[in-house]
């Protein structure tokens, strides 16, 4: 699908995000500064990609342009209704200096399945593409270097129309800004511990589960604070319906490590966001000699699993941690801890492949990287 499929004069014609450079840009000592210690999702870059859509005109007014604040109507359907969807993508810089992202297409695919569900207008392939690129040319010097370093992407759209009957909008943007991303686990690979959520749920059947929206995260939260309080890192979420399958974290996707060596994630149920870390691990795994299955997978038998030994090893998976060992799980019931309280091997040794691929060090037999610069 193409950003051709919109209707509107745009209709035919590739679009091109032309570039108008800040005149103010962070000084190179500023952003040295920045790149030495980045965190997650503090700083930007010094631009953004933009492009407006109408019912009438289609996408149009399609640019890299300086980063800064939006102007908003008060009355934007977003602001109210929340219209919104994003997307989370990274841009890795090999060795050589080249920069590349991984699976964009993938990106720009469940976007427009998002757009679809949210009843926003798709982009396509093609844009989505041109404007991550342009982007990160007109901000490369952002791209970091070394470790696990990266410059996160976060194309989103949101309803601009000002209006308060309720339907989708006439009028959206979407955009894309870029944030420095240094590695996730600077010390080394940690387990994270996880709170498991049995008075509220992510997604139901019908419901927006598999799109990314900000509205699934917005009734997130309050679970989050309940990990927290209980002394945990994330939440764990379960089915809507009967409060028995495992479905997710807040934002990234589950795995499980088998005493045999096979692995098992949680099937697509329509409640579960399809995550493309999640997929890539699918083929990854398979590649090192692993069985992997998709099913149901209900809290007692990841319980009873750990209880026996059966279950060896638990990672979640996302692109902002890639892959996180989970060491902890704590409900009311009481808590389970996984193996020694150190990443488990399995878990290990697929992150490894994975940031291989990412990083240009293994040979990309998946056809999965995307050269941006
Ligand atoms: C984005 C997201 C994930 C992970 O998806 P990736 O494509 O692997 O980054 C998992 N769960 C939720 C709810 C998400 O929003």
């Amino acid at each position: 699908m193409t950003a051709t499929t919109s209707s509107g004069p745009t209709a035919g014609a590739p679009l091109t995000f032309p570039v108008t450079s800040s005149a103010a840009p962070v000084s190179e000592e500023r952003r040295a500064e920045i790149l030495a210690a980045p965190g997650f999702g503090r700083f930007f870059t010094d631009h953004m990609a933009t492009a407006t859509w109408t019912r009438d005109a289609g996408w149009h007014d399609t640019g890299v342009v300086p980063y800064g604040p939006l102007q908003l109507d008060p009355a934007a359907a977003v602001l109210h209704y929340a219209q919104e969807i994003f997307e989370g993508l990274k841009a890795y810089r090999h060795a050589d200096g080249s920069v590349w992202t991984f699976r964009p297409e993938a990106n720009a695919a469940r976007m427009d399945r998002s757009a679809r569900r949210l009843a926003l207008p798709e982009v396509g392939e093609q844009m989505f593409l041109e404007a991550i690129t342009q982007l990160v040319r007109a901000d490369e010097a952002w791209v970091p270097t070394g470790g696990e370093t990266s410059l996160y992407l976060r194309p989103f759209m949101v309803a601009t129309e000002a209006f308060l009957g309720v339907r989708a909008a006439h009028e959206v943007k979407f955009m894309v800004i870029a944030s420095p991303a240094g590695a996730y686990f600077p010390g080394g690979v940690k387990p994270v511990s996880i709170w498991l959520s049995q008075n509220y749920t992510r997604a139901s059947l019908g419901g927006t589960g598999s799109a990314k929206c900000g509205g699934n995260y917005a009734a997130s939260l309050v679970a989050q604070e309940e990990a927290y309080e209980h002394g945990c890192d994330q939440v764990c979420f379960l089915d809507a319906a009967e409060n028995t399958y495992v479905e997710e974290l807040g934002g990234m996707n589950l795995y499980f490590v088998h005493d045999d060596g096979s692995i098992v994630t949680p099937e697509l149920t329509g409640t579960i966001l399809e995550g493309i870390t999640r997929s890539s691990i699918i083929d990854l795994a398979k590649d090192l000699g692993h069985e992997v299955s998709e099913r149901r997978v209900s809290i007692d038998e990841w319980r009873q699993g750990v209880a026996s030994g059966r279950i060896t090893e638990v990672f979640a998976c996302g692109t902002a941690a890639a892959i996180t060992p989970v060491g902890r799980l704590v409900s009311v019931d009481g808590e389970l801890s996984h193996g020694t309280g150190a990443a488990g091997e399995v878990t290990l040794k697929i992150r490894e492949k994975l940031l291989d691929v990412q990083y240009g060090r293994a040979e990309d037999t998946h056809g999965w990287l995307h050269r941006l610069v």
